[in-house]
């Protein structure tokens, strides 16, 4: 099995999404002969926007399938702009699983026994969650070796941090000991500001920190608007050498 890493927080706004997506394309870049899998979660389908070129998707070409309960089939998996990432979008029906899963005893275990099937076939497996400790963040955290949470420095994320790591280690007693936050990300992150003075430490009493921080530039939503990655839109631009520092960071702690 590849490597599996999620990018989880109940929050929404926090750039999970555009994390997942340079993250997926930043390992892509640098193993160029390894092969890449984003899987997107969320049922407002931004990764899969961004990605892929087809709109129009039925549910079976989607991750939709996965919970319930099938293997991946080769219809689910998608190119992207880089030759060595896949994509499996996600679908407007994922707003089903909740009700679909509540009484099912396995509920929690379908997404990580449709990546345990894909075996080898690839080396790192990315899944960009919903804003919400939903079904679907759980089935993500039962199926990740490590989490990665960014975060925006504020009170409210501070007041967050809580949810997540008493999710965590649920997830890490009851389903998944292997489970490893491998940090918080700060995202949108200005170090002049007073406040990212006060707050940081306050967050690094609760978890690690990535040493990489992502400042705020309006590259990312203009890369996103064109459907591209940062790599590709502005690859000299500040916020494009972050990611890419990020992945190997990244890469450093889990290879
Ligand atoms: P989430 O998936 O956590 O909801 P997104 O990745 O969708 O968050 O990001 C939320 C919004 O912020 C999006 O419009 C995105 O384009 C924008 N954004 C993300 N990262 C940055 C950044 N570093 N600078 C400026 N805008 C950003
Ligand atoms: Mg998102």
């Amino acid at each position: 099995m590849g490597v599996t890493l999620s990018i989880t927080n109940q929050k929404g706004g926090v750039a999970k999404t555009t994390t997942a997506i340079h993250l997926a394309a930043g390992i892509a870049r640098i193993h160029k002969n390894k092969k890449v899998l984003l899987i997107d979660l969320d049922s407002q389908r931004n990764a899969s926007s961004v990605m892929i070129k087809d709109a129009n998707l039925a549910p079976e070409q989607t991750c939709f399938p996965i919970f319930q309960g099938k293997s991946i089939s080769s219809n689910q998996f998608h190119d992207s702009s880089e030759p060595n990432l896949m994509v499996i979008p996600a679908s407007l029906q994922l707003v089903e699983v909740e009700s679909l899963l509540s009484n099912a005893i396995d509920g929690f275990f379908h997404l990580n026994e449709a990546v345990e099937k894909l075996g080898n076939e690839f080396d790192f497996i990315i899944f960009d969650c919903p804003p919400s400790l939903s079904v679907i963040t759980i089935n993500a955290m039962v199926a990740a070796q490590h989490l990665i949470i960014p975060m925006q420095v504020s009170k409210f994320s501070i007041d967050g941090i809580q949810g997540i790591t008493d999710a965590v280690n649920t997830v890490k007693k009851r389903y998944n000991a292997k489970l490893n936050i491998l940090g918080a990300l700060l995202v949108m992150y200005d170090e002049r500001n007073t406040l990212s003075k006060a707050v940081v430490p306050q967050i690094q009493k609760k978890l690690t920190v990535f040493e990489t921080t992502i400042s705020k530039s309006v590259t990312v939503e203009e890369a996103h608007l064109l459907k591209e990655n940062l790599f590709s839109y502005a690859p000299k631009s500040k916020v494009t050498q972050a990611y890419m520092k990020l992945a190997e960071e990244l890469l450093s702690h889990v290879e």
